[in-house]
């Protein structure tokens, strides 16, 4: 079975935390690994590894 890359993700550099883009939706949902949900920490004031000039909207120039 193919390996569905994700058009965009992000991972927090505290805890773990995995986000993937989904398009359908509109918005950042919690990736999956090994079956499970990579939530990291709840309390987690999440530093996101596409910090600053990340845009998932950015055209393609
Ligand atoms: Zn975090």
């Amino acid at each position: 079975m193919a390996e569905v890359v994700p058009p965009s993700k992000r991972a927090c550099e505290r805890c773990g935390r995995m986000d993937v883009w989904d398009e359908s939706q509109g918005k950042w949902v919690v990736a999956e690994a090994d079956g499970r949900e990579q939530t990291g920490t709840p309390h987690c004031l999440h530093e996101w590894d596409i910090n600053g000039s990340y845009n998932p909207l950015r055209d393609d120039a």
